[in-house]
């Protein structure tokens, strides 16, 4: 499957709307939340992300979903009045590399695709792609953007 990215949000860690910016703004916490977008001739298009609270009880080592906000978050996108669909999740790394932790692979179900933002190198974050398919075996994407 080919995944596109916003360029803007995605690509330019120094656009204030960028997902980096949003990691730098919890920045030693761990950031998380969901990406929107939609499936369009069996490419994904990922156009948008929706930091969410975290609830961990060590923030800076884990992250943690809401379960009410968590909740609420999957019925808006099931609604479809956005015209975006819930296509996946991230989190940051705010001192290790964008490599899934071994509590990501046990803790983390089969979900669409999960980005992992490292801001160990915070002038240059990296960001990489996954589709986890469980077992610890995650598979990583390749990232492309959107263009135009
Ligand atoms: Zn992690």
């Amino acid at each position: 499957m080919d995944i596109f990215f916003e360029p803007k949000l995605f690509r330019d860690h120094h656009h204030p709307d960028s997902l980096a910016a949003a990691c730098r703004k919890v920045y030693p916490r761990e950031c998380c939340g969901i990406l929107t977008g939609h499936n369009r001739n069996g490419s994904l298009y990922v156009e948008g992300f929706q930091c969410m609270r975290n609830r961990a009880a060590d923030p800076e080592s884990a992250f943690a979903f809401d379960p009410a906000e968590w909740v609420e978050t999957v019925y808006r996108y099931a609604q479809t009045a956005t015209g975006l669909s819930l296509v996946g999740l991230f989190h940051s790394h705010p001192n290790s590399s964008a490599i899934p932790s071994a509590a990501d692979m046990d803790s983390l179900w089969d979900t669409a695709l999960h980005l992992i933002i490292s801001l160990q190198n915070n002038n240059t974050p990296e960001l990489r792609c996954y589709l986890p398919r469980g077992g610890r075996s995650w598979e990583e994407q390749a990232i492309r953007y959107r263009s135009g």
